[in-house]
């Protein structure tokens, strides 16, 4: 039996235990203590943030990011539609209405024309939507300048879902900084973790202290237990964190890594006349978290996807986008059909950051096979 390639597995540096060890040796066994502390500090050093708040996953951060942008019940919020459902979801806990947004085709993340149509259509309608969650998908950094224009103009602010963009940059600038709030996930498949874990930035610093204030059951100042807020339970533990801190030394070379897989893959695979990849625009910087095939046709996607399974090798098709899932049917989508065709040609190849030259090579003959 050949040894499975993953998609993208967890790799540790060694250095994480010396954090969760001294987490142990200290009795810091709560979610609070020096490492949860460290980590922020490490988070805004790395990204640029003026703040930052480590919470339990990207899910809940999402979730605060809107409590704290004070959506309510039936308020409008605009949505790339080419994500995962948790982006969208925190969206429902709050009774708000999604609205989706398809991509363009340069990045295949939110295109800013749609967006201005759906602003635009939705006013028309007598409801301006309240905020724009938008996403960097496969670590892509989105057209910022034509995004952020959007969001002045009409004055709503923009949620950057970063969860799987921590180390992209665009003109040099750390995805998740740029719009009111950014968000990053630490789950196990992400380009660092913390196991599970996740964290809101922001350059409003009360908009951090605010996420740490409802993560943490809402507690007013008293020496009773007193509230004036519903509270959540969403705090990173200081065990997690100490996970976090050991993943943040090594950062920049998993980014380096999985840029590497990317260019691995390129190389090999460009040749082929059935298969395309994604580059760069002038000043995006990806971190490459998944490297993302697209094909000429739905068949000749299953075909490679068949054939990898049958070599042990995981491999997924790129998003089903959330207009098109039986549970977000219901909700205004403006479209321009790139999201369905990029769901029906694309898939995601093995992308971890510990994946050895011959795993690779695996993967590529595998792949060069299946289309002879
Ligand atoms: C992983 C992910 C999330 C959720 O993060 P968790 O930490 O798993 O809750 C949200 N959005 C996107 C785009 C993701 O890839």
């Amino acid at each position: 039996m050949k040894e499975k390639i993953w998609l993208s597995s967890p790799h540790l540096s060694g250095e994480e235990q010396k954090y969760v060890k001294e987490a142990f040796d200290t009795n810091w066994v709560a979610p609070l203590g020096p490492n949860v502390n460290g980590f922020e500090k490490e988070i805004c050093d790395y990204t640029g943030a003026k703040s930052c708040s480590v919470l339990s996953s990207g899910t809940a951060a999402i979730h605060l990011a809107l409590i704290i942008l004070g959506i309510k019940e039936g308020d409008e919020v605009l949505c790339s539609t080419f994500t995962f459902s948790a982006t969208v979801n925190p969206i429902r806990y709050e009774k708000a209405i999604p609205i989706f947004i398809d991509s363009e085709k340069d990045t295949w993340n939110m295109c800013p024309e749609l967006l201005e149509k759906a602003i635009l259509d939705r006013i028309a309608n007598g409801t301006k939507p309240k905020a724009i969650v938008i996403v960097h998908l496969y670590g892509m950094p989105s057209k910022m300048n034509e995004l952020m224009a959007v969001s002045r103009k009409y004055n709503i602010p923009i949620i950057e879902d970063a969860a799987e963009a921590i180390g992209s940059t665009f003109d040099g600038k750390a995805m998740g900084t740029f719009g009111e709030i950014g968000v990053y996930s630490f789950n196990g498949n992400k380009i660092i973790t913390t196991s599970g874990g996740g964290a809101m930035v922001s350059n409003e610093e009360e908009y951090c202290k605010k996420a740490t204030f409802l993560a943490t059951q809402a507690r007013d100042q008293a020496p009773h237990y007193q509230h004036s807020h519903i509270g959540y339970n969403y705090r990173m533990s200081n065990i997690c964190a100490g996970i976090g801190r050991g993943q943040m030394e090594v950062l920049n070379e998993r980014v380096t890594a999985r840029r590497r897989n990317f260019e691995f893959y390129k190389k090999k695979l460009e040749g082929i006349k059935e298969i395309s990849f994604v580059n760069e625009p002038e000043g995006f910087y990806s971190n490459r978290w998944l490297t993302a095939i697209l094909t000429d046709s739905y068949d000749t996607r299953e075909k490679i996807r068949i054939s990898l399974e049958n070599e042990q090798i995981e491999s997924r098709p790129l998003w089903k986008p959330m207009h098109m899932q039986p549970i977000f049917l219901t909700y205004p989508a403006y479209l321009n059909d790139v999201s369905e065709n990029l769901f029906e040609r694309g898939l995601c190849l093995p992308s971890g950051s510990n994946l050895t030259s011959n795993d690779l090579e695996r993967v590529v003959r595998a792949i060069s096979n299946s289309l002879k």
